[in-house]
């Protein structure tokens, strides 16, 4: 944290933010409040410059038009690139995601460059995934079962400095059998659901990236929704 106060920045909510990625900002606000964190959050529409000096930043899903125009501006802006560049951490969610890669898949499929802040590339996969996933994190980073929902004709290729974030085990995530990736203190997913209301470790871990360690919460709420989720798609 750059001073006594978390600076949490929302990237683009008139452009990208479908099903409920801004839940995600909520989750990380509530999770950094309940440890005494005071946090602030810079909520940055696409006609606005994106803040350079924040902690952690957050972008959410949406379909190709916006997602293309969101990446033009972020390209043009380049805040985001300056701020994960001193080490600030990000959460980026499906279109987000596609969008931090080398390039993305266009609505006829065309490709669009994309921020090249992360090595991944995505393309249009052959049909729509759409439905519930699960999948297992690596265990490098210590974190329970990913829960959400995917909605997206992308495919993502990982490139050799980026990690899996996790192992699918329903769904379709990147397309390979991995979900999402993470390389430095960036995070990459195809999940909604909030992701963050589904897996509040994940938010956890980006606090933890930018604040230190965290005392632990009571997670009653969190854990029924997981359980609910998961035994809805898991086999017992
Ligand atoms: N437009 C992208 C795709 O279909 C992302 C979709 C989304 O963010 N839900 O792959």
């Amino acid at each position: 944290m750059q001073s006594s106060q978390l600076s949490i920045v929302w990237i683009y909510p008139d452009l990208l933010s479908t099903y409920g990625d801004q839940g995600n900002v909520l989750v990380m606000e509530q999770r950094a409040r309940a440890r005494g964190i005071p946090v602030r959050t810079i909520h940055v529409r696409s006609s606005d410059p994106v803040p350079d000096q924040g902690d952690i930043y957050m972008i959410g899903g949406g379909e190709d038009r916006p997602q293309i125009l969101g990446a033009q501006r972020l390209r043009r802006d380049g805040g985001l690139q300056r701020a994960l560049s001193r080490g600030a951490s990000l959460l980026a969610v499906c279109a987000g995601y596609q969008i931090m890669g080398t390039v993305f898949g266009g609505e006829e499929g065309q490709p669009v460059p994309g921020l090249e802040v992360i090595d991944i590339a995505s393309g249009r996969g052959e049909r729509r995934a759409v439905g519930e996933l699960a999948a297992e994190v690596d265990p490098e980073l210590g974190l329970p079962t990913l829960t959400g929902f995917e909605n997206h004709m992308g495919v993502t290729k990982l490139g050799a400095g980026v990690k899996p974030l996790s192992r699918t085990m329903v769904g379709v995530g990147n397309g390979d059998g991995t979900e999402g990736c993470y390389a430095g203190r960036v995070i990459g997913t195809y999940l909604h659901g909030p992701a963050l209301a589904r897996n509040p470790a994940l938010a956890d871990l980006l606090l933890t990236w930018a604040a230190g360690p965290l005392a632990p919460v009571d997670d009653e709420w969190f854990d029924r929704l997981r359980a609910e989720r998961l035994t809805a798609v898991l086999p017992r």
